[in-house]
């Protein structure tokens, strides 16, 4: 193998491993992007329902006040029932208490009927704000992780670098040139195996002839397809990779 291939494939190692480095970064980012989403979402719901709960208390404040009302109202006319002279009026008043009664009956089924949604609603609202509390503090263990990541994933992108700068004055600029245009067109490898006639880059059987002259020459060979940089690999032995 041209020996300017070697320092390049070294080279790429370096790449490559700072590469795999920021994809594990971003896939962090990526999941704590989800679970702020995720939050925000259930905050939004939290408040929605908090409002709600809100609500249906106050409608509950005013069903009581109603049922005192009409509790008063009813007290009254019984008051006066007891002091009327004449059956008209008697039968009106009757009349007015089992207005009053039916009323009754009817408020309390529906501060009834509001208690019970109120319940549900500061279930739910419980729920939901347990929920809300879990996921901030997964986003806070997240965050923490991430920092902790970060800053390994920095001290050792450092040292990387430092390897490959060192590297790289080796390499005649062209290639390098060459390298990167690969690189930035084609994320991964760019410097890649030949195997049994074979790219490994992009899976296509290359010409005979450029398979052979790849294992004998030194001259750099490129994939007729990918374009990447091509180095000849013997297949193994006994068929296993
Ligand atoms: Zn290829």
């Amino acid at each position: 193998m041209d020996p300017q291939i070697k320092l390049l494939r070294q080279l790429q190692e370096y790449d490559l491993e700072i590469y795999e480095i920021n994809q594990t970064t971003e896939r962090l980012r990526e999941t704590l992007d989800e679970l702020v989403t995720a939050h925000d979402g259930l905050r939004e719901n939290l408040n929605a329902q908090k409002a709600q709960l809100d609500d249906t208390r106050r409608l509950m404040r005013e069903k009581e006040i109603e049922l005192e009302e009409n509790n008063d109202r009813y007290n009254q006319s019984k008051i006066k029932l007891n002091q009327v002279a004449n059956t008209k009026q008697y039968n009106a008043l009757e009349k007015e208490l089992d207005t009053y009664k039916k009323l009754r009956i009817q408020l309390e089924e529906e501060r009834d009927t509001l208690r019970e949604n109120l319940e549900a609603f500061q279930s739910d609202v419980d729920d939901k704000a347990r929920k809300t509390a879990e996921i901030e503090s997964q986003i806070a263990e997240e965050q923490g992780a991430i920092d902790k990541e970060s800053q390994a994933s920095s001290v050792r992108i450092a040292q990387l670098e430092i390897e490959r700068d060192k590297l790289r004055s080796d390499i005649p600029k062209q290639l390098i040139r060459q390298y990167e245009f690969i690189q930035a067109r084609r994320p991964g490898a760019a410097v890649v195996a030949a195997v049994n006639g074979t790219c490994t880059g992009c899976n296509m059987k290359m010409p005979h002839q450029l398979f052979n002259e790849l294992q004998i020459s030194s001259k750099m060979i490129k994939c007729p397809n990918c374009q990447r940089i091509l180095f000849f690999q013997p297949a193994p032995e006994n068929g296993a990779a």
